[in-house]
């Protein structure tokens, strides 16, 4: 295995022994050793192209490692593996103010992608907790959602075009910065959101947005689900298309996130249902009081208990970290098993209620923390366990995913399915459906080398 890439890599680009087994498979287990045959760092195009010709030949299984922040096992791999990591391929290659889009090799942070574009005071609007690690190969793969989709959309509406190596190793490159191209089959959507199982992404063209000139944030206390969904027309309403976070935190999450062992304090009193983080971005020179106004109205209207606004750079860094501390609540817990479902944010409070209520009656079940992005339907449950077992974990999941095919959601909104939820796929996908995946699979990578049995088997 080694030799082959030796013809063509240098010796800092090819890592076993300990130079491997010092990394790890995902940023949350740096204690795990990463176990693979051997770990590929390509610096170009061509190199992954000579890497994947070689494994497709060879029947070689590869695993694909970005920022290794996904949440579903999607970068687990065995010792008989290749991982093939994009980090040396992290050059911002243009960034086009005119045509206002940005293109990157898919090795960069999206962190140093949001600084550098900010530079020319445009804005690449995806944002989440691991944007200091995730890497835009890896978010293009998972078709990553966050914190503003309700306003600018998943990932998927963010790029403009494509450069894909297959597992065979052609070059698959469509890198127009156009937003309208409907000649034929739009290719590049066959990649974003496989999470590695149709093709490894090396560069991306991706769409940027001037920069709204006002940010306005605030919490929220709400006491009923009725009123979550009222606020939020609401606030839509009001603001005119500009409301660009919703953000819903059930008590036990808002609590912890703003707890002892968290860094931040609490900018509203414990006792509420929910509480929402509500953001609004524009450039009205009267946005701010726009915001208030409406929060105003929705204290007048009883759709709210209690409003807190933040009024500098510090207190929206204050609110919003809040809101991306995930870690706090990983932390409590022995052991975690995450979710993220996609439900009509109409039915999301009463699923939320019994699904807790059940979990809760579990008793080696120790936390349930609720919250996510309620405006485009989607909630987050951490579910803390002081067991390890398959079967209880089995037992959770049925509780969480088992609603949701007569509901008619999903069982992942964002962060995918990986290994964690292949067996509940079909919760969220009919077997035609599936049928047909297995197809794609098939036809774009016969020998089955890309991310062995994630997704689909
Ligand atoms: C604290 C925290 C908060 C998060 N919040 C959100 C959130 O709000 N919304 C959200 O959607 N996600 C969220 N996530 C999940 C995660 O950040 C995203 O899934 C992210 O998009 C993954 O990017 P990555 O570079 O870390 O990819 P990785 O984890 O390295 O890989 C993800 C998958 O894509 C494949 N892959 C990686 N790079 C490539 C490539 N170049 N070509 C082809 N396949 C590739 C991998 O094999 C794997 O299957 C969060 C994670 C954490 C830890």
């Amino acid at each position: 295995l080694k030799k082959y890439f030796e013809q063509f890599l240098k010796p800092h680009q090819i890592l076993d022994g300990e130079a491997l087994t010092s990394r790890t498979h995902h940023i949350w287990e740096p204690e795990q050793p990463l176990k693979a045959a051997l770990m590929v760092l390509p610096e170009n195009t061509d190199q992954v192209s000579k890497i994947l010709g070689w494994c497709h030949q060879n029947k070689q299984a590869v695993v694909i490692h970005g920022g290794r922040t996904n949440l579903v096992g999607g970068t687990e791999s065995d010792d008989h593996e290749l991982i093939i990591s994009l980090e040396q391929m992290n050059t911002i290659l243009e960034i086009d103010a005119a045509s206002r889009t940005v293109t990157v090799e898919s090795g960069v942070i999206l962190q140093n992608l949001q600084e550098a574009v900010q530079q020319e005071k445009l804005l690449f609007p995806l944002n989440f907790g691991a944007k200091g690690s995730a890497q835009l190969g890896g978010i293009i793969a998972t078709n990553a959602g966050g914190l503003r989709v309700f306003r600018y959309g998943m990932t998927r509406s963010l790029v403009l075009g494509l450069e894909v190596v297959l597992a065979d190793g052609t070059v698959i490159s469509s890198l127009k910065k156009i937003i309208k191209d409907n000649s034929g089959y739009d290719l590049k959507q066959l990649f974003i959101g496989s999470e590695g199982t149709l093709g490894v992404i090396t560069k991306a063209t991706l769409r940027l947005f001037e920069t709204p000139k006002f940010r306005v944030s605030a919490f929220v206390g709400v006491n009923s689900y009725t009123n979550v969904i009222s606020l939020l027309k609401h606030l839509d309403g009001s603001m005119g298309g500009t409301l660009s976070g919703f953000e819903v935190m059930w008590p036990m999450t808002y609590q912890t996130l703003t707890g002892p062992s968290s860094r931040h304090a609490p900018p509203l009193p414990y006792g509420f249902e929910y509480y929402l983080l509500c953001e609004s971005m524009g450039s009205d020179p009267n946005h701010q009081a726009l915001f208030e106004e409406a929060l105003d109205q929705a204290l007048n209207q009883s759709l709210a208990e209690e409003v807190v606004m933040a009024t500098s750079s510090a207190e929206h860094d204050w609110f919003w970290g809040i809101r991306e501390e995930v870690d706090v609540m990983v932390d409590k817990c022995m052991y975690d098993q995450h979710f993220d479902i996609s439900l009509a944010p109409v039915l999301i409070g009463d699923y939320a209620q019994k699904v807790i209520r059940t979990l809760s009656k579990i008793e080696l079940i120790t936390h349930c923390f609720c919250f996510g992005h309620l405006a485009d339907g989607n909630i987050h449950l951490v579910v803390g366990k002081s067991d390890n077992s398959a079967g209880l974990s089995h037992q959770i999941n049925e509780i969480v995913y088992q609603p949701l095919k007569e509901l008619q959601g999903s069982i992942s909104a964002e962060h995918g399915i990986g290994t964690h939820k292949k067996a509940y796929l079909q919760h969220s996908k009919n077997p035609s459906e599936i049928a047909l995946m297995k197809t794609l699979k098939q036809a774009l990578d016969p020998n089955y080398i890309l991310n062995r049995g994630k997704i689909i088997d």
